[in-house]
C-alpha cells in the first residue's frame, strides 16, 4: 500500500511493505511543503528550468529530511532516457544535489552500502522503488514510456542479483505515481511497440486513439525475471489527474517541476 503521511508538515508517500522491514528509510515527495513559487510551486526539484538554484537546493534539503537522509547523502540520477543502471556508494554521496552530477547517463541507481540515498524525479514517467528484503540493497529507477520498452526495470532486479546476491523472490517493487492508461495517449508507433513488447493489454484504443499502459508492461516485465506478483506495489495513483498533488509534464505542457523518490538502506 502507499500511505499519504507527513514528516515535518511536508506531505509525503510510504509504502507500507518497505516500512515493514525496518531495512530503509525512503520517501515519495509530492509537489507540497517546498519554497518554489509558479508553476515550480513548491517542492520542485528539478534544477534545469527558470525556477532559483538556491530554491532547489533547499528544496532538496527538505525532501532528503521527509526521506529521513541528509543532503549530503543523496545521490541523483541522470535521467536520458536510457537503460543504464549505476551501482553507486558512499563516494557517490553529494553528486548532482552538493556538487555536479557526474553521470553521463544513469536513469537506475543501486546500491548495497547503507547511508547512501537514491534519488531519482519524476512528472509523469514511472518512478520504481526495489529493496531486497533479505538483504536491504535497493534500487530507485526512472521508466519513461522509452524506458520501460528498454527494459529498465528488469535490468534493475537483474542488477541486483548480480552484483548483489539478491533472489528475485526477496526483491520488493513499488510502482509510483505516474500518468496512468487513462491520460496516457499516444502514437500509433508508440502502441505498435507496446503491443508487440508486452502485448495487447499494455495498449487500449480509446475511441480511435491508442492509450499506453506503462504500469502494466513493467509488472509483466518484473515477473517475466522472477519477481512474485504478490511483491509489486503498484500505487495507481495518476499524476495528471493529481496535479495538484504531483508535477505532470502533459498536463501543464511541460512547465512544471519534477517530485522525487528516495530510497536508503539503513
Ligand atoms: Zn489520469
Amino acid at each position: 500500500m502507499f500511505r499519504l503521511t507527513s514528516v515535518n508538515g511536508v506531505p509525503c508517500y510510504k509504502v507500507t511493505s518497505f516500512e515493514e522491514t525496518g531495512l530503509v528509510d525512503h520517501c515519495i515527495t509530492t509537489r507540497m511543503g517546498g519554497v518554489s513559487g509558479g508553476c515550480y510551486s513548491s517542492l520542485n526539484l528539478r534544477f534545469n528550468c527558470d525556477d532559483e538554484r538556491a530554491n532547489v537546493v533547499e528544496n532538496f534539503r527538505i525532501a532528503a529530511e521527509t526521506a529521513g537522509a541528509g543532503t549530503d547523502q543523496l545521490v541523483l540520477s541522470r535521467q536520458v532516457h536510457e537503460a543504464e543502471v549505476v551501482s553507486v556508494g558512499k563516494a557517490e554521496c553529494g553528486n548532482g544535489v552538493l556538487r555536479e552530477n557526474a553521470f553521463e547517463s544513469a536513469d537506475g541507481l543501486i546500491t548495497d552500502e547503507p547511508g547512501v540515498a537514491l534519488v531519482t524525479l519524476y512528472a509523469d514517467c514511472v518512478p520504481l522503488l526495489f529493496l531486497d528484503k533479505r538483504t536491504g540493497a535497493v534500487a530507485s529507477v526512472h521508466s519513461g514510456w522509452k524506458g520501460t520498452v528498454k527494459r529498465i526495470g528488469a535490468g534493475a532486479v537483474r542488477r541486483l542479483c548480480e552484483d548483489y546476491g539478491s533472489r528475485p523472490e526477496d526483491i520488493l517493487c513499488a510502482i509510483g505515481p505516474s500518468i496512468q492508461e487513462d491520460h496516457f495517449e499516444v502514437g500509433d508507433d508508440v502502441a505498435e511497440i507496446f503491443i508487440k513488447e508486452f502485448g495487447s493489454d499494455t495498449a487500449v484504443l480509446y475511441g480511435s486513439r491508442y492509450h499506453v499502459n506503462m504500469q502494466r508492461a513493467i509488472i509483466k516485465q518484473l515477473m517475466a525475471e522472477g519477481v512474485p506478483e504478490g511483491n509489486i506495489e503498484n500505487s495507481g495513483l495518476c499524476t495528471y489527474c493529481c496535479s495538484d498533488v504531483f508535477f505532470s509534464h502533459r498536463k501543464t505542457s511541460g512547465r512544471r517541476g519534477n517530485f522525487a523518490a528516495i530510497i536508503m538502506k539503513r
